[in-house]
């Protein structure tokens, strides 16, 4: 599957929010958007003051959703249409669904720096779900299922040292984490409220209706 290969700070720049896909350098005053937070490009700080359309925004809105879950616009697109199907609020069915990314999940619980550092975990097999290894990030977990370090991959010195920081406290609730054994079981689905917060899941519901 294609993937971004580009600046990643770049991106940030251009939404004017921190989308956090740096890892540990996002929490640093080295951070682009906390020393140059306008876009990106030669009249960057100029296209800045300009006014912002109806259009723009909601495609603004989407891009940064679409961006801070590291999607290519075919992936996301099917994902929404999926999420439309779903009865109830299409906006917050599509943040749960994002959610419920396999890639998303391993992130949450603390085991990549980055969601692109988990869908790298995840594509070399480090991970597995239900005891199976899983290569496939854009894997939907669901509620009773488990997700944990593959035994052999926790002898790697990236897992030996991840293992002292793993916090079952900074996981989100939906997820319970047994930092020791490095595994984690989906309790239920996300609720609206644990889902990204800066995210406006409603203008992409428009963006996409027009
Ligand atoms: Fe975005 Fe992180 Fe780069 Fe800051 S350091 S601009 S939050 S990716």
């Amino acid at each position: 599957m294609a993937r971004y290969r580009g600046s990643v700070c770049k991106l940030c720049r251009r939404e004017g929010v921190k989308l956090m896909l740096k890892g540990e350098r996002c929490y640093t005053n080295k951070c682009a958007i906390e020393r140059r937070n306008y876009p990106p490009g030669q009249h960057g700080a100029v296209r800045q003051r300009r006014r912002i359309s109806d259009y723009g925004l909601r495609l603004r809105a989407k891009q940064q959703t679409r961006r801070m879950y590291g999607l290519m616009e075919r992936q996301f697109r099917r994902l929404f249409r999926e999420a439309e199907r779903e009865p109830g609020n299409t906006g917050e069915n599509f943040l749960r669904l994002l959610e419920r990314r396999l890639d998303n999940v391993v992130y949450r619980l603390g085991l990549a720096k980055s969601r692109s550092h988990a869908r790298q975990l995840v594509r070399h097999g480090h991970i597995m779900v239900r005891g199976r290894k899983t290569n496939i990030p854009s894997y939907l977990v669901r509620p009773g299922e488990t997700v944990s370090v593959r035994p052999e991959s926790r002898r790697r010195t990236y897992f030996k040292d991840l293992a002292e920081e793993l916090d079952a406290g900074t996981v989100p609730e939906w997820l319970s984490l047994n930092a020791g054994e490095m595994s984690a079981t989906v309790v239920r689905e996300p609720s609206p409220e644990e889902c990204e917060q800066v995210l406006q899941p409603q203008l992409v519901v428009e963006f996409y209706s027009r």
